[in-house]
């Protein structure tokens, strides 16, 4: 069964019914690769389905992270973005252009299973955020 068969299964058993409002987003949104916003999102899916309201790619994110498709992420103080759901990784995200780099590495997820385990916590999640300036923003300032 693929992704959107599997989204309207989760859709029917809330009690909602599929749209094609909603399985236009759905299907478009599976191919992103990277971190949108809602309003992103709204702006490119518009393109492909002019009848899409805000409301509905709002509401229907929130239905994607909680069938399990997609992941929103808080970074600081920005709007919440949302990306497919994927392999672990984790975010350098610069604090002057928004640029988000994901990256993963064994010694940092080896060192906070350990952290966990000197506290006695049976480790389930974490995020892990760097927060800086990147290279083309440092070059900028120069
Ligand atoms: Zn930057
Ligand atoms: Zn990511």
């Amino acid at each position: 069964m693929d992704k959107l068969q599997k989204f309207r299964e989760f859709i029917r058993e809330g009690g909602l019914k599929s749209t094609r409002q909603r399985d236009d987003i759905a299907t478009w949104f599976f191919e992103v690769k990277g971190h949108l916003s809602a309003n992103e999102i709204y702006r490119q899916v518009k393109a492909v389905n002019p009848s899409i309201g805000f409301s509905t790619v709002y509401r229907t994110m929130k239905l994607l992270c909680e069938a399990g498709f997609v992941q929103e992420r808080h970074f600081g103080a920005a709007e919440a973005l949302y990306e497919n759901v994927s392999q672990h990784h984790d975010h350098c995200i610069c604090t002057s252009c928004g640029k988000i780099i994901e990256f993963g590495d064994e010694q940092i997820e080896r060192l906070q299973q350990s952290v966990a385990e000197r506290f006695g916590f049976d480790l389930r999640s974490h995020k892990m955020e760097l927060y800086g300036i990147c290279s083309n923003c440092r070059e900028g300032v120069r």
